[in-house]
């Protein structure tokens, strides 16, 4: 594709009004073959301009293992007879952070399960703990949906953002991933409520998740581009044992590289990791994700005893430079690509 053509199809993405669903088709069908490089090279450039040549850590806590929902795709769906079962305690969380905060990070991100005994007071609890112990570092949840009074309270007790993948934007596609109990709308009830909060908050999709077509993907992208949300988490979609889903393919690397670089040039200031299931899929997926412009990775900092045991996918690369343990590997990685560890909080920033 020539150089003209190829800026003609992303002259809308730097456009303040709405990208159309055919500008994003094109988009999809355009970035095939060689013409990737090139995309990826926009976008990394994109990154560099707004954040330089910096890589945000934030310090990944696995909390729970439990969880009350059956999503089809997880491995940790309640209906899993293979899934390991464990919780952490409240000084066991304190102790990761602690481990963290020794390893220079700013943040640390709880994730886990909607596990029915870490309510939104025990949570709420546990916050406030780590918010005395370290006042100044930034405290992100990933613990699914909950009500708005849950999310206010977690909020008022000092929680800065909120990760909470959208899944899919598509009610046909939403309602094949979820059990019937779970809804697309409730799913934006909750972001909604997250941004009005005050929360940074991030979206987000798997990438080739079961039943997935270009057209769900156009609407992820005009779903985000309503959401505007602050951080936006893509992965491909990997096979978990015990589920329904275990014998689908995986998603593509080279698809959730196209997506990360359109975000990227769409979002030049949002926070886009480097997601741990790219790592499981290709060795170099860090290094690959940061060329094509992400900007965050989240080592995992979660006990050694059980961290295998959070299992959402087959194989989920939790150790090597994906864990604190290795920061070194991790910062020779980037280093060999001209990039460099930024310990900062790394708040959103809307630039300009
Ligand atoms: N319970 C919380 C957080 C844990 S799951 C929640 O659901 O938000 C975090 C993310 O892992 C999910 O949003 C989903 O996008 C991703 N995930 C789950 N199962 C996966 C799979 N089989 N392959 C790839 N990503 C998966
Ligand atoms: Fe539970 Fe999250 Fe897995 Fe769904 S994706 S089953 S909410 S841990």
């Amino acid at each position: 594709m020539e150089k003209s053509v190829l800026d003609a199809l992303l002259v809308p993405l730097a456009c303040p009004q709405k990208v159309s669903a055919d500008e994003w088709r094109a988009l999809f069908q355009a970035f095939q073959g060689d013409v990737k490089e090139l995309i990826f090279e926009r976008a990394r450039k994109t990154a560099l301009h707004s954040f330089g040549n910096r890589i945000y850590l934030r310090a990944l806590i696995e909390i729970s293992s439990y969880c009350r929902n059956n999503c089809r795709y997880c491995g940790l769906r309640s209906a899993n007879p293979l899934a390991v079962r464990y919780r952490l305690c409240k000084d066991e969380i304190l102790g990761c952070c602690d481990r963290a905060a020794d390893a220079g990070f700013n943040t640390f991100v709880l994730q886990g399960g909607e596990d029915p005994l870490q309510g939104d007071e025990w949570l709420a609890d546990v916050v406030a703990s780590i918010k005395q112990r370290y006042p100044d570092k930034a405290v992100t949840l990933s613990v699914g949906e909950r009500t708005l009074h849950g999310y206010e309270l977690l909020r008022n007790t000092g929680a800065d953002r909120f990760l909470l993948r959208h899944e899919t934007a598509d009610a046909w596609h939403y309602s094949h991933l979820h059990p019937e109990r779970m809804s697309l709308e409730n799913r934006m009830r909750c972001l909604y409520d997250l941004k009005r909060l005050g929360y940074q908050v991030g979206a987000g999709m798997m990438i080739g998740s079961p039943g997935q077509e270009v057209e769900h993907l156009v609407k992820d992208l005009m779903f985000l581009d309503e959401l505007q949300p602050h951080m936006i988490g893509v992965g491909p979609f990997i096979p978990a044992k015990g589920t329904p889903f275990a014998n689908e393919p995986a998603g593509s690397v080279d698809d959730t590289l196209v997506v990360i670089a359109l975000l990227r040039l769409r979002f030049p200031n949002a926070l886009i990791p480097a997601t741990t299931a790219l790592a499981t899929l290709c060795s170099d997926g860090t290094e690959r994700a940061v060329l094509a412009g992400a900007n965050v990775v989240m080592p995992n900092v979660t006990p050694p005893a059980v961290r295998n045991k959070y299992a959402i996918y087959d194989n989920k690369k939790s150790w090597g430079s994906e864990s604190v343990e290795q920061l070194a590997m991790l910062s020779d990685k980037l280093d060999k690509m001209g990039y460099v560890i930024d310990f900062g909080r790394g708040d959103y920033d809307e630039g300009g």
